[in-house]
């Protein structure tokens, strides 16, 4: 077996556990080329009783990223489940501080995450034993210590990021080899995506987060749904 082909066994087999051992659980889906991934995987192995999805409806995404839901609608049959901000914290945030103030300083930026995408993620992982997300250990500096089963203390659950081993070649291998459908930008120089106004394109060589808040430090480049304790947790390096 190719070390591509354990890869994918391994991943298949930790959501087999996950289905078996830690249901009710649900995968985080930011519709990116890694949550496709983890998207075909789960509904090919008709684990979507067990392990349900969904995504953060922030009010603020690309039309592209809206539309691979039709997509996996289409390609899956499946409605992924949506979770929206409280509308009244969103009015009160533009009326106090303007539609974009997230570009205004990282308190602001974290404010606005915390209302569209933190405080939507606690509702969406109410209940559950464990959730998933599609983070890659060679995503960034910030998961650099990433491992396949963490302990999430700030939600109270155990999380996987089953894709954690995995390269970027190998995301691509699996969506090109399987025709899982992907969100078009990212063949527009969007590696990483997220809301429309806080995501831009990168340059050939750039850092693949490098288009994320790409105003501020690296080091602050977290929208909180990855933080234990009002701390970044995977800021140091691999042993
Ligand atoms: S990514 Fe930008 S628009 Fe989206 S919630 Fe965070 S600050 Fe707000």
């Amino acid at each position: 077996m190719s070390d591509y082909d354990q890869l994918v066994a391994d991943t298949q087999a930790t959501l087999e556990r996950i289905a078996c051992d830690f249901s009710p659980a649900v995968f985080a889906s930011s519709l990116a080329a890694e949550d496709m991934v983890l998207t075909d995987l789960i509904l090919r192995a008709k684990l979507q009783d067990k392990i349900g999805i969904f995504s953060l409806e922030t009010g603020r995404l690309h039309k592209e990223t809206l539309g691979v839901l039709d997509r996996i609608k289409e390609t899956y049959g499946y409605d992924v489940a949506l979770y929206k901000p409280e509308q009244a914290a969103v009015d009160a945030y533009v009326q106090q501080n303007g539609l974009n103030a997230f570009y205004d300083s990282v308190t602001m930026r974290k404010e606005c995450c915390r209302i569209r995408k933190v405080e939507p993620l606690k509702r969406a992982l109410s209940g559950n034993k464990a959730w998933i997300t599609g983070q890659r250990r060679a995503q960034s500096t910030t998961r650099a210590a990433l491992d396949v089963q963490e302990n999430d203390e700030a939600h109270g659950m155990t999380k996987f990021n089953p894709l954690a081993d995995w390269s970027e070649e190998d995301v691509w291998h699996y969506i090109r080899s399987n025709n899982v459908p992907y969100n078009p930008l990212h063949d527009k120089g969007y590696p990483s995506i997220g809301c429309e106004p806080c995501t831009r394109a990168i340059q050939p060589g750039e850092d693949v987060r490098a288009g994320r808040w790409w105003w501020e430090n690296p080091e602050t480049k977290e929208c909180g749904l990855h933080v234990v304790d009002g701390k970044l947790v995977r800021t140091k390096s691999v042993a």
